[in-house]
């Protein structure tokens, strides 16, 4: 049996998007040369950069291509570290982690950001940027991105959004949300690992991370991963058509659980591919060699700080002890789950109780 539910981990490349990557890998030019070859090269990212500004409802020319969603949070955060920067407890690590200064704004037991907290900070003294994600990458709460984005424009303070675990599973759309800067990931709605996006809000221009050549008009230098791109931009026009935001897996797999499990977040809105059990009298670490063993792959919250013992700091900040968030195990599903599999994934889970 071999059962894959770490799709928030990282999602399987379509086989149309490896079709297209293929082709383009299979052909030369540097998007930036004038030949023919180049010019060539070039219309294949604009072309993704089209389908990625439809997947999030924003200009092809406010996309910066990155090397992955890390490197747009770190774009955005770099380029404002001359002002305090606020960020919720629950961020990925790639807007927590080695970044002196971050203020953190709580988050309730809901697993949502204590909005009246963030609104006493944000009256006081100087604006800078907020950074809040969108879906949390452990629980699947949906962040009330919105609402924050509106007291901090108030405020004057510029707002980031991390909505890597969002494309694809739910709604996007930049203007609706309220925010300056978005960051997005491929690897996580079915396109290739090591590619990315910064999203701009019209008339923004954050410093560049990468210096160098003029690509990406001087936003981003290195010659562009052209194929990846395109397997990018074509994974988001996929995602678009055929979004999952109504998966009835989760609910199944919620219902599968132990009596005295608790599903974190589980009373606030979640993207319907994401589930956290918080499962009494285990550890994490030993379940998910069983699982592993029965052929079943999972993750004990997020992937990117898997093999890091030690307790989830999402978990924690909302309320969770540490042996409670070292008994948690996630489990995402994604766009080729097939109910078949969930069935089999339930019965796993039932010979372990
Ligand atoms: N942000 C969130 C919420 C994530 O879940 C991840 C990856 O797990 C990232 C950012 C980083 O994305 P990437 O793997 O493309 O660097």
């Amino acid at each position: 049996m071999s059962l894959y539910f770490d799709h928030a981990a990282t999602s399987p490349i379509r086989p149309d998007v490896i079709e297209l990557m293929a082709d383009v890998m299979g052909r030369v030019g540097n998007a930036s040369s004038v030949h023919r070859a180049g010019r060539d090269a070039r219309a294949v990212l604009e072309r993704a950069r089209e389908q990625v500004g439809m997947l999030v409802g924003a200009r092809a020319q406010e996309i910066i291509f990155t090397g992955c969603g890390t490197e747009a949070n770190n774009h955005v955060l770099s380029a404002h570290e001359h002002l305090p920067i606020l960020v919720s407890a629950i961020e990925h690590d790639s807007v927590l982690s080695g970044r002196a200064g971050l203020e953190t704004v709580p988050v309730l037991a809901s697993g949502l950001i204590d909005l009246e907290a963030l609104d006493r900070r944000l009256a006081q003294g100087e604006p800078g940027l907020l950074s809040l994600m969108l879906v949390n990458n452990e629980t699947g709460a949906i962040q009330p991105v919105a609402q924050a984005a509106k007291l901090a424009k108030q405020r004057g303070w510029l707002v980031h959004s991390d909505a890597v675990q969002a494309a694809g599973k739910m709604a996007l759309a930049m203007g609706a949300l309220g925010v300056d800067f978005l960051s997005l990931s491929a690897h996580k709605f079915g396109g290739p690992q090591g590619v990315g996006a910064l999203v701009l809000r019209p008339g923004m221009d954050p410093k560049p991370l990468l210096q160098g050549g003029g690509q990406e008009r001087r936003r981003r230098a290195g010659t562009e991963n052209v194929a990846g791109i395109a397997g990018m931009g074509l994974a988001a026009e996929l995602a678009l058509d055929h979004p999952i935001q109504n998966d009835p897996f989760q609910t199944q797999i919620e219902a599968s659980l132990p009596p005295g499990a608790q599903v974190a977040a589980a009373a606030d809105r979640r993207v319907s591919t994401i589930t956290c059990a918080v499962w009494p009298g285990k550890t994490a670490e030993r379940m998910l060699m069983k699982f592993d063993l029965k052929g079943v792959a999972l993750s004990s919250g997020s992937a990117c700080s898997s093999g890091k013992v030690g307790a989830s700091h999402v978990l924690t900040a909302m309320g969770f002890d540490t042996d409670q968030a070292l008994s948690a195990i996630r489990f995402s599903t994604g766009w080729n789950t097939t109910q078949a599999e969930v069935h089999q994934l339930i019965d796993a889970i039932r010979s372990m109780a």
